[in-house]
């Protein structure tokens, strides 16, 4: 039987579509270029999940373990300007929810392997409007007919290219390090974020697992001061400032892994069938941990618009579904991508007035109790995203 919604991408976001639409009777089938049994490896790179992001996991019964982060500290390492965030000030268990990337794609994938053809893509997209649906090629010949294509295929999309959608990019001249380590902090619930000008360090508790690391590290750093450092020397003369300000050594436990980092985004999401979600439509600098959260709140907005209209009319309608999608989403995430952009800009500033402002900026936001629950509420997911 040929599927309601065909997915080009079996990550997170794609995978967690499929799992959704199948709950609710809906077809897909999700196209996924690597292979079936990709080998994980160690457990290093880790995703903060915000509330709204955790329930829908939940509402799909997906198990796997997570560490709370109950309080949040910022600071600037060089200044006075910090904020504090505590669950309690917005009456929740939690801020939000770290886990490990493997094991979370991993559960998904093993629920959506029987919907899953592997080593494969999308060739080609043919669309035609008399029709009721169009005819998606893949690489291993087969035809299939599809009301919708979602394009949940990551930063680099194959789907954006069939669609010939316009691209913004933008480069932070930035590396991000990701880690695992040992440290002690205040308690095993609490994040800390130094911004500084030896980058912007986080650092939140892991999930546990036996002998594993008690936290996890993600270290956005200028091009510039990397270019000048072989890696682990870099790592020896930088990673003492932040032991020193957080008053614990820190002790390195997993491989390093570093990504360049840059955003990207689409004027717009959808063309004719095709549509954009996650990675694939939108990437933007870690520093805020809201990456999969926006992906989430996409497919959320995205299930939500094809369930309500294949349950009314058994069809999809797609001018309207994907143009509520994307009217729901696009001005959202944008707006997103554009104040991470200003955050980083700020936060690299050598400017002795800009220095002053980030410090006053933080400081009274931190005093001022309905901006400060604003910023909670957005960031933990309450306020839905
Ligand atoms: C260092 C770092 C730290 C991060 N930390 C956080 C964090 O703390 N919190 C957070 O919310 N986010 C974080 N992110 C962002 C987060 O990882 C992404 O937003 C998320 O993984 C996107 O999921 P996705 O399913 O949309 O895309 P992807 O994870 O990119 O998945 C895309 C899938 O599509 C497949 N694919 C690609 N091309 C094709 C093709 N042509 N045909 C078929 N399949 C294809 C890929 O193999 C993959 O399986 C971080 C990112 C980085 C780089």
């Amino acid at each position: 039987m040929d599927p309601v919604v065909v997915i080009s991408g079996g990550g997170i976001i794609g995978n967690y579509i499929s799992s959704r639409l199948k709950l609710n009777s809906i077809q897909s089938i999700v196209v996924e270029k690597e292979l079936r049994n990709i080998e994980y490896k160690h457990n290093i790179r880790t995703l903060t999940l915000n509330s709204f992001s955790k329930k829908l996991l939940d509402e799909l019964d997906i198990k796997i373990k997570y560490a709370e982060i109950k309080k949040m500290r910022v600071f600037d390492g060089e200044g006075s300007g910090k904020i504090n965030f505590s669950s309690d000030q917005i009456q929740e268990d939690a801020l939000s929810y770290v886990v490990f990337f493997n094991d979370l794609q991993k559960k998904l994938q093993e629920i959506e392997n029987e919907r899953t053809v592997y080593e494969t893509y999308i060739k080609d997209i043919k669309e035609n409007d008399s029709e009721n649906f169009c005819e998606v090629l893949l690489s291993n010949n087969k035809l299939l007919n599809a009301m919708v294509v979602a394009g949940c295929d990551g930063r680099n999309s194959n789907v954006a290219k069939i669609a010939k959608l316009d691209e913004i990019k933008q480069n932070y001249d930035q590396t991000a390090i990701t880690f695992t380590a040992n440290a002690k902090l205040e308690d095993n619930h609490t994040a800390i974020q130094i911004f500084s000008d030896k980058g912007i360090f986080a650092i939140m508790p892991c999930p546990a697992e036996k002998n594993g690391p008690t936290h996890t590290i993600v270290w956005s750093i200028d091009d510039e001061i990397l270019d000048k450092y072989e890696a682990n020397q870099f790592l020896k003369d930088y990673l003492g400032y932040f032991e020193k300000k957080l008053g614990t050594k820190i002790t390195i436990h997993s491989e390093v892994l570093s990504f360049k980092l840059s955003s990207h985004s689409f004027k717009n999401y959808v063309a004719g069938r095709k549509v954009l979600i996650g990675d694939a439509a939108h990437s933007i600098h870690p520093l805020a941990g809201q990456g999969i959260n926006l992906g989430f709140a996409d497919a959320d907005a995205f299930c939500e618009e094809i369930i309500a209209e294949y349950e009314r009319t058994a069809n999809v309608n797609h001018k309207k579904v994907l143009k509520r999608y994307e009217v729901r989403r696009k001005t959202f995430n944008e707006l997103m991508l554009r104040s991470m952009q200003i955050f980083v800009e700020i936060f690299k500033s050598e400017n002795l007035y800009m220095r002053l402002l980030r410090n006053i900026g933080l400081s009274s936001v931190n005093e001022t109790s309905f901006l400060k629950r604003f910023f909670i509420n957005h960031a933990s997911g309450k306020n839905k995203i």
